[in-house]
């Protein structure tokens, strides 16, 4: 005879006002459309989710209250609501809860139910793995941290298509990173229209990750990532002040020197006509910075020429800055109108002719710098991240390439390698964009 199997059951009080009822709906609905059971008894459930109330002294105790009681008569308890956002009276108190989520945490309750009472298995679901169908290789992974963007650059439609800036939840995106390691990820891609603003819409809400309070801020994140102990890369990080936060985390190898900055153009002019974010920076200065602080960074940013009302004094302007700047990676294209877009309406467009003869001119002065900088790793030692395995050669990456858009490392000598391996290897040789390195010692 074959038994049923029974499916988990969960506990659940809730106590406090009308958002706290409404937090509790979701996450009972959550639990149910997974398969849970929801038991009324204490002794008959699984584990016991208690939602709070933490707004005045006396709902401060019923909270504590039913916790304790939750514990003495189940002993597995996760806290959430509004008394969670106060995460230390509460391990203070009950220093045995499985987890301590805030209000309007239905992800982070949700990962903490999984984590300590897994959930039923779904046939439909289930045949995809728990970090989800993912198009990158096994090794690395993207990690997209909000959708939408708040500012209006005029050559761009992205917030006409997508909206305004909404941030992830901090703890949905850690636990998410935290799966994607334990999956087998050794590289993290931080990506989104504008990494530097991530929790501005959520005015940097506090979250929980692991029962502990993160703020949703680009430096809390990165800060947490790097705990990870894995490659984390930073990615459309516009230059906002606070980005000079996340620079010591590279110098004391938390997240990977390596900082994307999408400048576009360095005349103020342009800048302001082409509506960028922090378009009034100093940011020959801030880069004079940074290296300062974290001499090993590779800067990576993008240009457009030819944007409508670029003059020879712009474009010399934009020049100037790249020869100063000494940028590691770059990309340049021609502005070309997207539809849509209000720089579409601006006086003065550039001719086509025009625009490719200043993109030649400004990838001649930037391949020069490149080949010159990768040169002078020539001789160095550099850890690599094994992409692709060809016979005897490997391609793989080192800490200033991202996949994709930067240049790569060529090994020799690679057989018994893997993608994913990360390795010691001694560049050899150089060219405008990649290097080749000798023989591994794997790490
Ligand atoms: S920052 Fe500018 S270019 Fe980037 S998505 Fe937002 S509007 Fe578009």
């Amino acid at each position: 005879m074959k038994l049923k199997k029974k499916n988990p059951k969960v506990g659940f009080v809730s106590l406090g006002c009308p958002k706290a009822s409404s937090d509790a709906e979701r996450i009972l609905t959550q639990l149910r459309a997974e398969g849970y059971e929801i038991s009324s008894s204490y002794e008959k459930s699984d584990l016991v989710v208690v939602n709070t109330c933490g707004f005045i002294e006396s709902a401060v105790d019923e909270s504590l209250d039913a916790i304790g009681e939750a514990l003495n008569r189940n002993g597995k308890v996760i806290v959430t609501g509004c008394l969670g956002a106060k995460g230390e009276i509460v391990q203070k108190t009950h220093p045995s809860v499985l987890a301590v989520t805030g209000p309007h945490a239905l992800d982070e309750v949700m990962s903490a139910i999984h984590d300590n009472l897994p959930k039923p298995h779904d046939p439909y679901t289930d045949l995809v793995p728990p970090q989800g169908i993912r198009l990158t290789p096994k090794h690395y992974a993207y990690l997209k941290i909000s959708e939408g963007c708040n500012h209006r650059c005029s050559f761009c439609i992205i917030p006409s298509l997508r909206g305004d800036l909404v941030s992830r939840p901090i703890g949905e995106v850690l636990n998410e990173a935290e799966t994607l390691v334990n999956s087998g990820v050794s590289e993290l891609l931080v990506i989104s229209q504008d990494t530097s603003a991530y929790g501005v819409d959520i005015k940097y809400r506090t979250g929980f990750w692991n029962g502990r309070p993160v703020k949703t801020r680009m430096t809390e994140l990165a800060s947490a990532l790097g705990e990870l102990g894995i490659w984390v890369r930073m990615h459309y990080v516009y230059p906002y002040p606070h980005v000079d936060e996340i620079i010591p985390l590279m110098a004391d190898g938390l997240i990977l020197p390596y900082l994307d900055v999408p400048f576009q153009h360095a005349s103020p002019a342009l800048l302001k006509s082409m509506k960028r974010p922090a378009n009034s920076e100093n940011n020959l200065e801030r880069i004079k910075s940074w290296r300062e602080i974290c001499p090993e960074i590779t800067i990576r940013s993008t240009f457009i020429v030819g944007f409508p009302g670029e003059t020879e004094q712009n474009f010399e302007e934009l020049l100037d800055f790249i020869r100063l700047a000494q940028l590691d990676r770059v990309g340049c294209f021609t502005y070309s109108p997207v539809e849509g877009a209000d720089a579409n309406n601006l006086p003065n467009h550039v001719p086509e002719e025009l625009k490719k003869e200043r993109l030649a001119r400004f990838m001649e002065i930037q391949e020069g710098i490149s080949a010159e900088k990768l040169k002078k790793k020539i001789g160095s030692i550099e850890t690599v991240l094994v992409d692709e395995v060809q016979g005897e050669q490997a391609i793989a990456r080192s800490r200033a390439d991202a996949p994709e858009i930067d240049g790569v490392v060529y090994l020799s000598n690679a057989e018994g390698l893997y993608a994913g391996d990360l390795v010691e290897v001694e560049i050899v040789n150089s060219d405008g964009h990649d290097l080749w390195a000798e023989p591994p010692s794997r790490i």
